[in-house]
């Protein structure tokens, strides 16, 4: 008799994977040859930048990098983190108590709640969301509040539900937001770690596309409320601001105590960031500010032609204020995301994701990555136009 293995209830705990309908109508598209524009992806389409990959082919070339890098990173990395930091923020961190390098702000994101949640302790998830905060709670035995989040609030939580909120270790926020494309004010976050101080609630905040914003309008980061440091956590990522999504490579900072905590939970896990990789963040921290503008330039140009063209053929949205993705409310012919999603890609052969895939609140909604050229930006236009009459 075959012997059947058994998994544990964590992963058995994990929501089912929604965007599966999607996935298999996806591939068996792109399988039969169709023309398709996959506007469903996170992940830029770009090249990282050449000095980043000199530093890479040099720093490969030293066999001093060639071994375990020390837990904390390559010293100098964790110095320019904060010369970085002071620069775009106007906050001084330390470099050795106050910065942590990883393995792609992914990786702490999944890790950090192991530090700090006791199994059936409560976390505050603002939904919908990034997937990973949901798996990486759940996996450290964590309880999950949702708070959603609403157009009508701008897409933040509301503070009074975290005053009313009981027994809360910790709050996870990503502004600017995956998936509605939110940004938040820093009298939201002034006020959040006024609230959280008081209740003494644990913040964390994923800064994952603190350079990607539009009109000049900066994200700001948490840790410029005095304040934060007595109880925020914040992670960055090397991924969406130089097109180094695959490299892997990010940074915690803030609270030392946090800090500590989750360095402890890494020495377990994993023996820190190939060195060489450490190097070629260096030089990503150095390129000049006239070419991540760049970045932004392109983002907005696509932005502009999306939200121009789908108001054009009757589709009103609102434009993003922060990362690279249009989070639009779906047409009113279509009863779902789900079928909106679908009707896309067998009429259009275009692939967005739909909203619920995000959780509950993401109903209602479809989100459009900007992840592909202006070019084919009027072409995926010019079909929906056909699809929406
Ligand atoms: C892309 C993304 C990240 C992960 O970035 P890595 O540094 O590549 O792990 C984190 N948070 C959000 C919301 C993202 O969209």
């Amino acid at each position: 008799m075959a012997v059947q293995v058994e998994l544990s209830e964590r992963l058995k705990q994990l929501p089912p994977y929604l965007f599966l309908e999607i996935d298999k109508a996806k591939r068996a598209a792109i399988a039969e040859g169709r023309d398709v524009i996959n506007l469903g992806v996170g992940d830029p389409d770009q090249a990282t930048h050449p000095v980043i990959m000199d530093a890479m082919k040099k720093a490969i070339d030293d066999p001093a990098n060639h071994h375990y890098p020390f837990d904390a990173g390559v010293p100098q990395l964790r110095t320019e983190i904060a010369k970085w930091f002071t620069g775009r923020f106007g906050v001084d961190l330390d470099p050795v108590s106050e910065i942590y390098p990883l393995i792609g702000s992914k990786e702490g994101l999944a890790h950090f709640p192991l530090a700090v949640i006791n199994p059936g302790e409560k976390v505050l998830l603002t939904e919908p969301a990034y997937p990973a905060y949901q798996a990486a709670v759940t996996f450290a035995g964590g309880k999950i509040q949702y708070l959603p989040l609403k157009a009508s609030n701008d897409f933040l939580p509301k503070i009074s539900d975290i005053v009313e909120s009981k027994n809360v270790k910790a709050i996870i926020v990503c502004y600017p937001n995956n998936p509605t494309a939110a940004v938040a004010t820093k009298q939201f976050y002034t006020d959040l770690v006024r609230v959280c101080i008081e209740k003494n609630i644990i913040i964390v905040s994923d800064l994952a596309y603190s350079e990607v914003y539009y009109d000049g309008i900066k994200p700001p980061s948490i840790l410029e409320v005095s304040g934060a440091k007595d109880i925020a956590i914040e992670f960055h990522s090397f991924s969406k601001t130089y097109y180094m999504t695959g490299w892997r490579l990010g940074w915690a900072c803030g609270n030392t105590t946090l800090i500590a905590a989750l360095a402890k939970v890494k020495s377990n896990v994993d023996s820190g960031v190939f060195n060489a990789i450490q190097h070629a963040g260096i030089a990503a921290l150095h390129i000049d500010k006239v070419e991540i503008e760049d970045m932004r330039i392109c983002y907005q140009e696509r932005r502009d032609a999306l939200i121009n063209g789908l108001r054009s053929i009757g589709w009103k949205i609102d434009p993003p204020k922060g990362a690279f993705y249009v989070w639009a409310k779906i047409p009113s012919k279509f009863t779902d995301s789900m079928a909106c999603s679908k009707a896309f890609l067998d009429e259009a052969n275009i692939i967005v994701t739909p909203g619920v895939g995000f959780g509950k609140s993401g109903e209602g909604y479809v989100r459009m990555a900007l992840t592909v050229p202006v070019e084919r930006i009027h072409e995926a236009v010019q079909r929906l136009s056909k699809v929406l009459v």
